[in-house]
This record gives C-alpha cells, structure tokens and sequence, in this order.
C-alpha cells in the first residue's frame, strides 16, 4: 500500500486556468498531507537528504507532519531552507530528493515537495504573522556586527543572505532591478510560484535582520571594490544568468521576435498582460515559443493565457530530451498547447511593415547522443516547411550576465562568461565569492540556493580567519 499509493495534488481544471494567472496546483489539504506522510518509512540513512542541496532534514520534517506537528516541521524546514514554500513549488524534486527515496525503487516515491509545501502553507495560513523571527541563541556571539555584502536578490543570494544574517552578520543584499526575487520574481510565472508566497518568503528573510538595497546596479552604481572600501569584509556575486542566446537565423530581427527573457519580464514584472499598465506586449493569433525547458514551457503557458489563438512549442529533440520539469509538460497539454518536436527553425519569413510571418523550419531526426547526454538532432534533407506565426520567443537558454564579470579586475572567468568559483564558491578575488547561475549557467532554483549556503559558510570562515589573525 505504501509503494504506490502516492497522494496526487489537486490541480484548478483547465477551461478557467487558461483565461488568467491563478495558480494551478492547488497542494494538499491536511487528510491528504497526513496519508501522504505516513508513507515514509523513517529510513535511518535517509538517501533523499543527499540528494537536497540544502540538506533539509526530510525525514524529521515528514515525521513531524504525521504527528500533526505542522508548526515544529515548518520549524525543520526553515533550519536549512528559507524559502520552503517556493522549493515545495518549483524544485525539480523528481530529479533531487525524491529520485533517491526507498519508496521510489519499487514503487512511488514519497512527495517530499509536495509535504514542504503543504508545511509552508499551513504556517502562513496559521500562524499569525506567517514570519518566524530568529531565534536569539542561535545568533553568534560576534560583539560587533561585521558587514557582508550580497549581489543580487534570487535565490542563490537569499539563501547566502538569509544564512549569514543567522550567523549574527549584518548583510546587505545589493539588487539591481526595483523588485527582489531574481527569476522567482521576473521568470517563473505567477500560476506556478504566487507572488505573495514570494513576498512572504523574501519577508521572512529581511525578518532575520537582512537589508535588501533595490535598483543597484553593481558594477555600474558601486564596483566590488567600492563595497570593500564600504567596509564590506566579504562579499557573494549571484548575479545569475539573465542574458538571452538566441537562434542567429535570418529575420530574428523582425519585429514580433522576443527573447523569453524580455517576453516573461514584461509580463511578470511590469503586468503586461494587464491594460491599465502602460507598458502592454503585442502578441498576434499565432504564436511559436521555440526551446524544449521550463523557460519555453513557460513561456508558451504564459502566452496561452494573453488570449492568444494558438501556441507552438517548437523543439529539436523529442519529448523524451525535453529539460523541462514532466509536470509542467503536462499542463502545457492540458492548456492545448501544441508541440511540434524534432523541429528546427532555420528562416523567420517578415511581411513588408517587418513584422513576422511564418516561421521556416526542418524536420529533424535523433542521432547518437553528444556531449550532453542526449541524442542529437540532425536535419532531415528537404523536409522544410512553414508554420505561419505572427509572434515568435525564443528560449533556447541564457549565459551569465556580463556586468559584473567585466567590470571587476581580476575575476577569473570561464569560456562561456560564467565566473570561476571553487565548491564553496571562492573566486579569483580574496574575500569575494560567488555562486548560482553566474557560476553554473542555467541550473535550478535548488542548485543556486545550495550554492549560497556553502558560500555563507565559506565567507563566515573566511572572516573569522582574517580577525584571527589580526
Ligand atoms: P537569479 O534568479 O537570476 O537572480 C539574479 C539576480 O541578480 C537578479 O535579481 C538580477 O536582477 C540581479 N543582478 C544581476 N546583475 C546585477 C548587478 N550587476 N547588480 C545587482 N544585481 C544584479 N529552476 C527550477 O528549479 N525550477 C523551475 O521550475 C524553474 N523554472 C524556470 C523558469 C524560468 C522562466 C527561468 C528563467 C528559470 C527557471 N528556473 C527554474 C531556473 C532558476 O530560476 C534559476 O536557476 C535560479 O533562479 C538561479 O538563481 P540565481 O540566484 O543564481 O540567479
Ligand atoms: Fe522517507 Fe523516502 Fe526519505 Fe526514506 S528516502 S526517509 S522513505 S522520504
């Protein structure tokens, strides 16, 4: 019975979904948490905690739910991850925790995702303030506050900020646009990750003594060497991976051609879905979202529900290669949109104003698989063909965002722009260290989020070190 009897969530059913941005998972209810939980087998080695970047204590958490406890397991939870209501929805589980689970080798694995974020629910529909301040013994005993400084306010320098405030530091997180949350804000849409779940959880993190500094631009309105003459003693690059790639095919110029990243930036944070803001998109009947992972799907869902008539998910592999998370490749069916796999574009055709027309594509088939693992995609001679499209976005990926890296003498980096970074995230520079997509390119919210909390402690020893030896 425990094997296979994995609670499923309840999801908001698809005709209504589509018309707006309300989001369509729905969790579980306390019933549904409790029988999910008691299928936990209280493992003693716990496998799925080597597989949580941030180490969560998975199976005190579980227990603590099936013992009714949901206030000691957010409690748990909140000891290694301070965003546990954005994990319990975004986290690529399936792939982390949950795909080492000892339930999942003969049967299903236990929704550890799903139980976060019924946890994390539960507290802001239960407890008054929703915010958990820190508790005072587990500051350290520092008797002056030392300055740290964090760039960027996604989540790799959350979790570094929230992790260094813990340890009694006062840290400033640096954040060049005028909202906080990196991709959780200006990415993800808000039909997968709520706002006010971001909200509260960036609030819980300024409640554990963090100042979050807005429209900064580091390396523009400070340099790295600024904040060390402000006193900084350390300091964590998590400047992300926001700059766009893009198909370099004739006609991308057109007008009607978005990168993925200016298409959901203008949707999520400047509402342009919404007529009484003045920065609207113009997005035709016909629409192509051209790439295969959760920033394509995204895109294509988030066109969905701007009223479009049609929506293509163009992709050069099969379903199967597809990066994106299983669960939103579902709903991106269930929405109607229609996937148009092992196709390569190859031409965006542009009537006479230079708006696009159709776009000119391959069919292709798999070959051996290259580097990356997956089988390779490669042409099928003469199989050309049009698809009319009035709008494309492109979301074949992103690099790391260049600013940083090229205004700061002597940071290492790496080929693709990324900067050079050890485990713990120690770079070229003394007392800088960096972590996230600027490190890794493209990787998942959990990644960026460990990454921070190995540079926090890796910062915190750094400093300790250097007044030692004063
Ligand atoms: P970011 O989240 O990119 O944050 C970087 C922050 O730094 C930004 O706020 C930026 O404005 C700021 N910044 C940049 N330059 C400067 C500067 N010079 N000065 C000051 N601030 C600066 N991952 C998952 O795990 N699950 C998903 O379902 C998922 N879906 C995704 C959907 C989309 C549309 C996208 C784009 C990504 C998705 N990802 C997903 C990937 C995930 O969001 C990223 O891997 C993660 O956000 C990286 O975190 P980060 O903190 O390194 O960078
Ligand atoms: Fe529970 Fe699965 Fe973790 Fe074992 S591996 S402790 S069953 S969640």
């Amino acid at each position: 019975m425990k094997l296979n009897s994995r609670r499923q969530m309840k999801k908001r059913p698809v005709k209504g979904r589509v018309k707006n941005f309300e989001e369509v998972a729905l969790g579980f209810d306390e019933k549904e948490a409790l029988e999910e939980a008691k299928r936990c087998l209280q493992c003693k080695k716990a496998p799925c905690v080597k597989g949580c970047p941030v180490e969560i204590n998975i199976p005190k958490f579980i227990k603590e739910i099936t013992e009714g406890e949901f206030s000691e397991a957010i409690k748990t939870l909140k000891e290694a991850n301070s965003l546990p209501g954005i994990c319990g929805r975004v986290c690529p589980q399936e792939t982390q925790c949950e795909i080492l689970c000892t339930l999942g080798k003969k049967g299903k694995p236990v929704a550890i995702g799903a139980l976060e974020r019924f946890a994390s629910d539960w507290e802001m529909r239960n407890e008054k303030s929703g915010i958990r301040t820190l508790d005072k013994k587990s500051k350290t005993k520092n008797l002056k506050p030392i300055k740290m400084a964090v760039v960027g306010s996604g989540p790799a320098g959350l979790t570094c900020a929230g992790e260094l405030a813990k340890m009694g530091y006062k840290v400033t997180i640096f954040e060049s646009l005028h909202k906080p949350g990196g991709v959780l804000r200006y990415g993800i849409p808000e039909f997968r990750l709520p706002r006010n779940i971001l909200d509260r959880e960036i609030q819980y993190v300024k409640s554990l003594g963090v100042e979050l500094r807005c429209d900064v631009l580091i390396g523009r309105t400070y340099t790295i060497e600024d904040l060390f003459q402000q006193s900084y003693k350390a300091i964590f690059i998590a400047s992300g991976a926001g700059y766009p790639k893009f198909l370099n095919i004739e006609g991308e110029n057109a007008n009607g051609v978005y990168s993925a990243n200016e298409f959901l930036t203008r949707v999520n944070l400047m509402k342009a879905y919404d007529l009484h803001y003045d920065t609207p998109i113009k997005v035709g009947g016909k629409v192509g979202v051209i790439g295969g992972g959760n920033v394509a799907v995204d895109s294509a869902r988030v066109a969905m529900r701007l009223g479009v008539e049609e929506v293509y998910l163009i992709y050069r592999r099969s379903e199967e290669e597809m990066p994106a998370r299983r669960e939103e490749i579902e709903h991106a069916k269930e929405e109607g949109i229609k996937f148009k796999l092992l196709t390569q574009p190859v031409k965006i055709n542009v009537d006479k104003n230079g708006w696009v027309e159709s776009l000119e594509c391959i069919e292709m088939k798999l070959a051996q698989p290259d580097e990356s693992g997956r089988r390779r995609p490669v042409p099928i001679e003469g199989s050309n063909f049009l698809i009319p499209l009035e709008t494309i976005v492109v979301a074949i990926g992103q690099v790391p965002n260049p600013l940083i890296p090229s205004y700061t003498p002597g940071l290492k980096i790496g080929e693709k722009g990324n900067i050079i970074a050890d485990e713990r995230g120690a770079t070229s520079i003394e007392g800088v260290f960096a972590g996230g997509d600027i490190v890794t390119g493209a990787a998942t919210v959990i990644e960026a989020m460990g990454a921070g909390r190995r540079s926090a402690k890796a910062m915190d020893e750094y400093v300790k070190k250097k007044l030692d030896n004063r």
